[in-house]
């Protein structure tokens, strides 16, 4: 195959397969009466998966109102400075909010609406997946309801306000540790009592079979226009992709379309935090096991008696017990790399990328930028490095000021 040849990424990789799975991953573990509306969300998405209608609603919205396509853009001045691989950077922080969430959250709520729902729900942490689906519910005219844990609430308070703003009702979650596991569960209890009006726009590629695959299609995108672009501007492929990843949903929208490039080496940073410690990270392969969270059989951080581990990291959208299952599976299968930066590199990358170039990245972003600063070097001038520029730091730069102008009151 040459490679200006479209990518078939689609005819090698099969998964997941008709139970859900991902090898031994993904899957669906969820009390039986979720089954009736997994099924139902599975049917409805064969139904516009491949339905010119929707797709081409689809892509008027990506062009129109979020932007895309995302620049591929050339970070001279970086790659200058650390003297070796070219780096670019696809530029996600340009969508409309500011991250690469919209793309699902716009997909999923395009969705709800052709399945003759009138309400959605999400659940958020940090509030970025919240104010994503606030947004693409006002641009489509769906109620829309957010569970978000108080303790959240307190620490993100401009976003709870913003999705007010939007005509979205948050709703606080007070109990366990008042946090995103914790509104999870309030969203599937609601989503189970109001199935016949409500879809749950679940935010990033995890939880039960099918919304790891539903998220990681309307992901795509990314990878899809930063691989015609690539060929574009440099005539062949990258030799190296990299992107954060959380609950995975912005690295597998890199990675998928470049799958079957078996020349492309693919790597997720995770949130190494202040060290590779029990509570004091949130890197799933480095310090976890396989288990089973959030309906779905992947990595988890747990203690010997499987109780979910306690986790940090500078980067809220980061900081999550577990990770995706099609990652647990490019993990096993070695397809991709897995690594972690810590927080102090994450802020360093930060301010970096700030000087440099003129771009604040979200503090989940500067933990790929940090391990591209730690590869290119080592790498000849003329191979090829594209990292995930998954969001904007306008969010940030309060969390980021404490730790490095800690005398000076924001
Ligand atoms: C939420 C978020 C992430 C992490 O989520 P993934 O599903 O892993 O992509 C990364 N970057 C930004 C900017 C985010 O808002």
């Amino acid at each position: 195959m040459s490679e200006f040849e479209p990518s078939s990424t689609t005819q090698k990789h099969p998964w997941p397969d008709a139970q859900g799975r991902y090898g031994a991953f993904g899957g669906r573990y969820v009390p039986e009466t979720l089954m009736h509306a997994l099924d139902e969300l599975e049917r409805a998405y064969a139904g516009v998966r491949d339905d010119a209608e929707f797709q081409a609603t689809l892509r008027d919205l990506q062009q129109h109102y979020v932007g895309r396509p995302t620049p591929l853009y050339f970070a001279q001045r970086m790659t200058a400075q650390l003297g070796g691989a070219k780096i670019y950077f696809k530029r996600e922080d340009l969508a409309h909010t500011g991250a690469h969430k919209i793309n699902n959250a716009l997909g999923q709520c395009l969705l709800a609406k052709r399945m003759g729902k009138r309400r959605v729900i999400a659940e958020t942490g940090a509030g970025q997946h919240g104010v994503a689906t606030a947004t693409a519910c006002a641009l489509l005219g769906l109620e829309c309801d957010v569970y978000m844990g108080t303790e959240d609430m307190e620490r993100q308070k401009l976003n709870v306000f913003r999705m007010r703003l939007l005509g979205t009702r948050v709703i606080g979650v007070d109990s366990g540790s008042k946090t995103l596991k914790d509104a999870i569960n309030e969203a599937l209890r609601d989503w189970v009592a109001n199935v016949q009006s409500t879809h749950y726009c679940l935010g990033t590629v995890h939880g039960p079979h099918p919304f790891p695959m539903i998220c990681r299609d309307f992901q795509s995108v990314i990878g899809r226009e930063a691989r015609r672009q690539i060929l574009e501007r440099e005539g062949r492929l990258p030799d190296t992709l990299i992107a954060c990843v959380g609950g995975g949903s912005n690295a597998i929208g890199l990675f998928y379309e470049f799958l079957g490039d078996a020349g492309v080496r693919m790597i997720g940073v995770e949130a190494g935090g202040t060290q590779i410690v029990p509570g004091m990270h949130a890197a799933r392969f480095a310090g976890g096991a396989i288990g089973m969270l959030q309906g779905a059989m992947s990595y988890v951080l747990q203690d010997e008696n499987g109780q979910i581990g306690a986790t940090h990291s500078v980067s809220a959208g980061l900081d999550y017990a577990s990770v995706g299952p099609e990652h647990a599976y490019f993990f096993q299968s070695g397809r991709v790399t897995y690594t972690h930066a810590s927080d102090q590199e994450a802020l360093d990358a930060f301010q970096l990328c700030a000087r440099l170039e003129g771009i604040i990245p979200a503090l989940e972003s500067s933990h790929a930028v940090a391990h591209a600063a730690k590869i290119v070097p080592g790498m000849p001038k003329d191979q090829i490095v594209i990292v995930n520029m998954s969001g904007r730091g306008d969010k940030d730069v309060q969390q980021a000021a404490k730790f490095i102008l800690p005398d000076e009151e924001l």
